[in-house]
């Protein structure tokens, strides 16, 4: 991976933030994105709508909480230096209050394997963490429990959180999660969905790491023409 400077950082945390506007997964101004930039890490500041908010406008955060204005990091500063601290392999954490995964969260359950999609999350459900007042070191540590080898999460009665290498890659699985809460929601108001093995959701897992790549293994596929010298 190519790295990118600060500046281009900003830019592309303000274009993810309008695309979560866009997707229609961000609820006013309590979504939240922080991406890792060198030993320290660029978060969305508290309280500016998306639509408004500039380059400049995003924080420098060290994972002990220390900062760089001009703005005031989001309120759930805690949970993104806790990630950035823990897992070393995080780029980008993205936390919304998408309309599906709340509700979810407000039921206190996991999606479970409904769909197969699930994996995306990094295993057979998407854990919801226990409850505990937003901002506060409690919810911050709850959420990484719930992480625990899993990219993403339910909060309790609040929303969803997702980790990932990169913005875009953090972007597509936060909405991959929210679709696949807005399934399950529907599935549970036509019926009882019926939820698929944890040893298929490995399979699946494993398979999805080279999906859409050209290293994808398909036996079946037999190319004709020759391939490129
Ligand atoms: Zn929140």
């Amino acid at each position: 991976m190519t790295s990118v400077s600060e500046t281009e950082l900003r830019a592309e945390i303000v274009r993810t933030c309008l695309r979560m506007v866009e997707l229609g997964i961000n609820q006013g101004t309590s979504g939240n994105v922080s991406a890792r930039s060198g030993e320290r890490f660029l978060i969305t500041p508290s309280g500016i709508p998306y639509e408004e908010m500039t380059p400049e406008q995003i924080a420098v955060m060290d994972v002990d909480g220390t900062y760089r204005g001009p703005c005031k990091p989001t309120t759930e500063w805690r949970i993104h230096a806790a990630i950035m601290r823990e897992r070393p392999a995080a780029g980008v954490v993205i936390h919304t209050h998408s309309l599906y995964a709340t509700t979810v969260a407000c039921l206190r359950r996991a999606i479970p394997a409904l769909h197969y999609y699930v994996a995306v999350g990094g295993g057979p459900t998407i854990p919801c963490a226990e409850y505990a007042t937003y901002g506060t070191p409690e919810l911050a540590a709850s959420a990484l429990a719930a992480l625990h080898g899993r990219d993403a999460c339910l909060l309790a009665n609040h929303g969803l959180l997702v980790v990932g290498a990169t913005l875009g890659e953090t972007l597509r699985r936060t909405f991959d999660v929210e679709i696949l809460a807005r399934q399950y929601v529907y599935a549970l108001s036509a019926g009882e969905p019926s939820i698929l093995p944890d040893d298929e959701i490995e399979r699946v897992r494993l398979k999805m790491r080279t999906y859409g790549t050209q290293e994808a293994d398909d036996p079946g596929l037999v190319r004709l023409d020759a391939p490129p010298a």
